[in-house]
């Protein structure tokens, strides 16, 4: 039986790695951090048949501990400080979890057993930030546009540098966004589908967003998880963009939206607030997959109106859920 290590287990992608390993076969631990209130909400459904372990990536010793107790064949680290926005607010955090987490993670891995585990880095497009050429590929230059793009350029590199300076199996997956009903909700997707949802159930009037000109490759995290595996199980270890190649507007994902719920003035109910704009944004990005789907076999499986649909759904159920009676 094959044995994972996923950091940030508690968050989306953690959550859809630890189901896809599960049924794949594989023992699975997670790395949690301590809180005051315990956060399994995400893998409450599978809490009994994966393995917590206390860490942080600010803590060298509980990493290397934490692979010790685990003895992984592959690591997965997905922990960071995510979030686009707080990482203005919060920028030496943001560079602490999110670029130095990561050669926390690979000097344990050092230390611990370098020529057994494979790491992968999640990386993120938000690396391209102001795009340098479209489609972005594994060769574009970066340009990050946030403290977070800036903290995910180093994540990339030293994970590359460990590669070839250590020989450790070690991959960077430059994920374009994707979402899911299991997205945080301060993530523009999230805020419209759980807006939509309570709009629709009079819970909520309006909906109030920043920049809705703003052009993402939206996919959904469920299909995304199986590129992370698959980067895993190569004979050489590489860097993949995983994407779409396809982009939408938020409006467009705000029209897709409201027309899941039967409303097509979606105008009348949407208002922006200039304190949602951020000091420099990322306009436009649209990925090119095609090294992932000639060397993993990987393709997107889920389309944006299935994903808008799915998010909405749920959003709905949970919301009817928390405001029974
Ligand atoms: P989430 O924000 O949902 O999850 C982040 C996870 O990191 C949570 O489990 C969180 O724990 C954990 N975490 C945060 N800080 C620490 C710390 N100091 N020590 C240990 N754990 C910590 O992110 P996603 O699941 O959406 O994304 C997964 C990874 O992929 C992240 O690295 C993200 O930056 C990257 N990425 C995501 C993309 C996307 O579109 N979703 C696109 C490209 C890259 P807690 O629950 O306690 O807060
Ligand atoms: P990001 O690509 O990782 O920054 O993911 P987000 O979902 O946070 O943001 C995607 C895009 O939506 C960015 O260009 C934001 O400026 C834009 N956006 C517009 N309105 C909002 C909003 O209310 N919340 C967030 N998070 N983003 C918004």
């Amino acid at each position: 039986m094959k044995k994972a290590l996923i950091t940030g287990i508690t968050g989306q992608d953690g959550s859809y790695l630890a189901e896809f390993l599960l049924s794949k076969g594989y023992q699975v631990f997670g790395l949690t951090r301590r809180t005051s209130t315990v956060n399994y909400e995400r893998i409450k459904h599978i809490r009994d048949k994966v393995t917590v372990l206390q860490g942080d990536l600010l803590d060298q010793y509980s990493l290397t501990q934490a692979i010790i107790e685990s003895e992984p064949d592959e690591i997965y680290n997905l922990a960071a400080q995510s979030f686009v926005p707080t990482s203005w607010n919060q920028p030496v955090l943001t560079g602490e979890v999110t670029a130095l987490g990561v050669v926390r993670m690979l000097e344990a891995i050092r230390m611990v057993n370098p020529s057994k585990i494979k790491f992968y880095q999640a990386s993120s497009s938000e690396m391209f930030g102001k795009v340098l050429e479209s489609p972005q590929t594994e060769k574009t230059p970066f340009y990050p546009r946030s403290p977070y793009g800036a903290a995910k350029v180093y994540g990339h590199y030293i994970t590359v540098n460990y590669r070839e300076s250590y020989n450790i199996y070690a991959c960077s997956g430059i994920l374009f966004n994707h979402e899911s009903p299991r997205r945080g909700l301060e993530f523009v997707t999230r805020r419209i589908s759980n807006g939509v949802a309570r709009i629709k159930l009079g819970l909520q009037k309006n909906l109030i967003l920043g920049n809705l000109n703003s052009r993402r490759d939206w996919g959904f995290a469920g299909d995304y998880v199986e590129a992370m595996w698959l980067m895993l199980q190569q004979k050489t270890p590489d860097d993949y963009v995983v994407a779409t190649g396809e982009n939408r507007s938020v409006k467009d994902f705000v029209e897709e939206a409201f027309k899941v719920i039967g409303i097509s003035d979606w105008q009348k109910y949407v208002q922006t607030d200039k304190k949602l704009l951020r000091p420099a944004e990322v306009d436009f990005l649209i990925g090119d997959a095609s090294k992932a789907e000639r060397i993993l076999h990987w393709k997107p499986k889920t389309s944006f109106k299935a994903l808008v649909k799915m998010m909405i759904e749920e959003d709905l159920k949970r919301e009817k859920e928390n405001n029974k009676g």
